[in-house]
């Protein structure tokens, strides 16, 4: 299991901002709506990181369910930012469709519909939620803000989490299991 920054991905980094900066701007023409700040723009921030489960969330009062603290997710220290997914993108971009936000738990996760685990019992749900790209392993960037590389998707819950040296909180396994690409969020602190 990959964990943190290895040296592949180090390199591969370096390749990746290369790749963004002779790609240039590129708009994402959708609408956005997550939760209580739902609006009409394609770049969505404020998403956070729960340092007790290590997932993403939308912080919005009522959608807010954690495996790993009965009190609900903590806010991180850093805010991150979403994106409306495009299908004009193209794969060539590297941005995965099919991720959205459960308004149960408040997490980030991947499958329309009802899928995964979700902390408040049962499945994830996408309901009255936008849909999302993900940027992956080969992507262009949208924008000139940093990335965060190392997210990574569980198989279990079917959650985005950032491993952070340990493995979280996960309703599938107890802890979280990485699968398939690294991902990189779009930040800003
Ligand atoms: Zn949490
Ligand atoms: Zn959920
Ligand atoms: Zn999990």
């Amino acid at each position: 299991m990959t964990r943190g920054f290895s040296s592949t991905a180090l390199s591969r980094r370096g390749l990746l901002k290369a790749a963004g900066l002779s790609a240039g701007l590129v708009t994402v023409g959708a609408t956005l709506g997550a939760g209580a700040a739902d609006a009409a723009v394609t770049v969505q921030s404020g998403w956070r990181y729960c340092s007790y489960c290590h997932g993403l969330w939308w912080p919005s009062s009522g959608h807010n369910v954690c495996f790993g603290r009965a009190g609900g997710h903590s806010r991180g220290s850093w805010s991150y930012k979403m994106y409306a997914y495009d299908y004009s993108l193209g794969s060539s971009y590297g941005w995965q469709p099919g991720w959205y936000w459960c308004s149960r738990c408040g997490l980030m996760h991947y499958g329309s519909g009802t899928s995964g685990y979700c902390a408040a019992g049962g499945s994830h749900t996408s309901s009255g939620s936008a849909q999302y790209g993900m940027a992956h392993e080969g992507f262009t960037t949208l924008d000139s803000y940093p990335y965060q590389f190392g997210w990574r998707y569980c198989v279990g819950c079917r959650g985005i989490w950032w491993p952070s040296g340990a493995d979280g909180s996960c309703p599938a396994y107890g802890v979280h299991y990485p699968s398939g690409y690294d991902y990189a969020l779009a930040y800003y602190g």
